[in-house]
């Protein structure tokens, strides 16, 4: 899924390539991830701007608002090619190029709002982690009273503006945190050890992805330690790399580089066999 860093990448361009155009029609090839009328998404493109793991393209009147969730990507292309199968949704641009939504799992969503709308899940008000006002000491203020574990805390979008699952268990492994350690739990060495992982691992992510220039429908990936590498060795010490199932996502981590003191993971690993996250 796109996160932060993907996002810090992709806007930009869109931002470019997109102000100053038309929305001249729109249509939609996979209907499931519209929260509107697509035919009715027309007008100027003002602005291009990130929100939480959301894109926002202000339209004057009517923002419309892309969440890429799991798979979506966005890609410019002439309005002759023929559309990708995954392609779910198109707009035709004034300048004769067409922006595709491709969302091979179709759990992205579009809407067509009103600026400033509430949208569940694109909770707005939590920190800029890649921004100044993000210190040790802001970071211990937001976790203290929090009664969730770390990777849960980490993805909270109205606390921290934004971890997702990938980045969030990037940050755990750089902290050297178990994902399912209470927030509650962790000394103020803990916190701020957290709290460095979080800007360091961010800020490189942002950096390397730069550094490759992806294509925009492209998303880099390959640089990460533990994200997606179940039974792989761990980078650092070489344990085989585990996946916990936390709250319906999954988890994944080094069990000798994030030990887990609490003692919390334990009964989950044996309950889903092994390490299969849930
Ligand atoms: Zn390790």
């Amino acid at each position: 899924m796109p996160e932060r860093p993907d996002l810090e990448y992709v806007v930009p361009i869109l931002a470019r390539e997109l102000v100053g155009l038309r929305v001249v029609g729109a249509a939609a090839r996979k209907p499931v991830v519209l929260r509107c009328a697509i035919a009715e998404v027309r007008g100027e493109i003002f602005s291009v701007r990130r929100q939480t793991h959301a894109v926002v393209f202000g339209m004057g009147a009517h923002d419309l608002v892309i969440l890429p969730m799991l798979a979506g990507r966005f890609e410019l292309a002439s309005e002759a090619a023929k559309d990708p199968g995954d392609t779910a949704a198109r707009f035709l641009l004034s300048d004769g190029r067409v922006l595709r939504y491709r969302d091979d799992v179709q759990m992205g969503k579009v809407w067509w709002t009103t600026p400033g709308a509430a949208i569940a899940g694109l909770e707005v008000g939590g920190v800029d982690v890649l921004g100044p006002e993000f210190t040790r000491e802001r970071f211990r203020l937001l976790a203290k009273g929090r009664r969730d574990q770390a990777k849960v805390f980490l993805k909270d979008k109205s606390a921290l503006d934004a971890m997702g699952n990938a980045y969030a268990d990037e940050v755990l492994f750089a902290a050297g945190i178990h994902p399912k350690r209470l927030v509650s739990r962790l000394s103020p060495a803990d916190l701020d050890r957290l709290h460095d992982s979080i800007v360091a691992v961010l800020r490189n992510a942002r950096e390397t992805i730069a550094a490759r220039s992806p294509p925009l429908s492209e998303k880099v990936r390959d640089f990460l330690h533990v994200r997606g590498r179940k039974d792989q060795p761990c980078d650092r010490c070489g344990t085989t790399l585990r996946v916990a199932g936390i709250h319906g996502h999954d988890a994944f981590f080094c069990p000798t580089c994030q030990p887990d003191v609490d003692g919390r993971g334990f009964v989950d690993w044996r309950r889903v066999g092994g390490g299969e996250g849930g």
